[in-house]
């Protein structure tokens, strides 16, 4: 760090991305991206006539996808905010919705980027335990304390709270927001966007990175009331009003026209992670019943830490998070069933390597 730091932010401890390898080849299944490759109708759109585009600013309200997206959910286009990622959604909402006198809520095991939020902010934030089988208990959010954050499913459990709690906790905020984190929501869960319409106060987040294939196009949205929307536009055109870029509007357009293509990648993805969940039950592994296309298992036999360095020197680079509670698991994105069984192989292979040394 330089001299010229900020002493505000010279101690902030910055979220780290899980590893994004550009030498080997892994099989990579540690970002949750899809296995998938983008729709052709996507491929097509991204053609030389739109690069030739990129001369001119892109429509800093993006109503073309707002508009597209706004039929897809049943809403209105004024309840859509487009954002750079999902993360620039959490980023404005925390910067819209907190200060100093209001905090932020959320639980103790879920998205490591929402308590580097709040550092960055200096929000007080309060993380709430999971219960023991790391399901979230509703209750210490309907206290109208502070903004309530939940990533429904919550990653990296995978576990999905049910609607009815969602709308309690939404109804028992009245003068605070409760962002619900939809990120993994198209793998199985039921999405709370309906609910928007009866909670003035209910920030549904999803994004363009998991389901619709676009990690690398960055791109994000909220479904919300008017008011919550004109209040992210407030901070979005107070940092940076072209946020989202040419192609990637062009590419979500053409993302939500195929939607077909996408919903059939995604039930492809829920087969194979209930496949792989049963082989590794089998195996003797705990997997927790995800509904996101990841899932946290460990195994008495290994550490999680373990697991990821075998794992990662046998060519699979899966997730760990060296974090109370959940040191002894790992987190493994559901891919083809080509890199899967790749990555049953392998465990195979330690659970062997591990039985050998186990006799010496
Ligand atoms: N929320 C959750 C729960 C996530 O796991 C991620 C992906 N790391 C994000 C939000 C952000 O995704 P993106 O910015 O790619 O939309």
């Amino acid at each position: 760090m330089s001299r010229f730091m900020s002493e505000r932010f010279a101690g902030l401890h910055a979220y780290t991305p899980g590893e994004q390898p550009q030498d080997m080849q892994y099989v990579k299944l540690n970002t949750n991206e899809s296995p998938y490759p983008p729709s052709p109708e996507v491929l097509e759109r991204l053609n030389v006539a739109e690069i030739e585009k990129l001369q001119l600013y892109p429509d800093p309200e993006g109503w073309a996808l707002r508009r597209k997206l706004a039929a897809l959910y049943n809403v209105g286009a004024e309840n859509i905010f487009l954002s750079n990622g999902s993360d620039e959604i959490l980023n404005f909402a925390f910067l819209a919705f907190c200060d100093e006198t209001h905090g932020v809520l959320f639980p103790d095991i879920s998205y490591g980027f929402y308590p580097v939020y709040a550092a960055l902010y200096g929000i007080t934030a309060k993380q709430m335990p999971l219960r023991a089988d790391f399901t979230i208990d509703p209750q210490p959010y309907c206290r109208d304390e502070g903004m309530v954050v939940i990533a429904n499913p919550n990653a990296p459990t995978g576990l999905e709270l049910p609607q009815e709690e969602i709308a309690r906790i939404a109804a028992s905020n009245p003068n605070h927001v409760v962002i619900l984190d939809e990120a993994y929501i198209d793998f199985g869960g039921t999405s709370c966007v309906e609910l928007i319409k009866q909670y003035e106060n209910l920030l549904v987040v999803q994004t363009f990175s998991k389901s619709r294939s676009m990690a690398g196009a960055r791109l994000g949205f909220a479904i919300a009331s008017k008011g919550l929307i004109q209040d992210l536009n407030q901070i979005k055109y107070s940092t940076n009003p072209y946020n989202i870029n040419r192609l990637t509007l062009a590419a979500g357009e053409a993302a939500v026209d195929s939607q077909a293509y996408y919903t059939q990648n995604c039930a492809k993805i829920m087969e194979t992670r209930e496949r792989v969940t049963a082989q590794l039950r089998k195996m003797g592994f705990t997997v927790l019943a995800s509904v996101a296309n990841f899932i946290m298992i460990r195994a008495d036999w290994i550490s999680g830490a373990a697991l990821y360095r075998g794992l990662k020197e046998k060519g699979v680079l899966v997730r760990h998070f060296d974090k109370e509670r959940i040191r002894d698991y790992v987190r493994v994105t559901i891919g083809t069933d080509a890199q899967m069984d790749v990555f049953l192989e392998k465990t195979a292979e330690l659970r062997e390597e591990a039985k050998a040394r186990a006799k010496q």
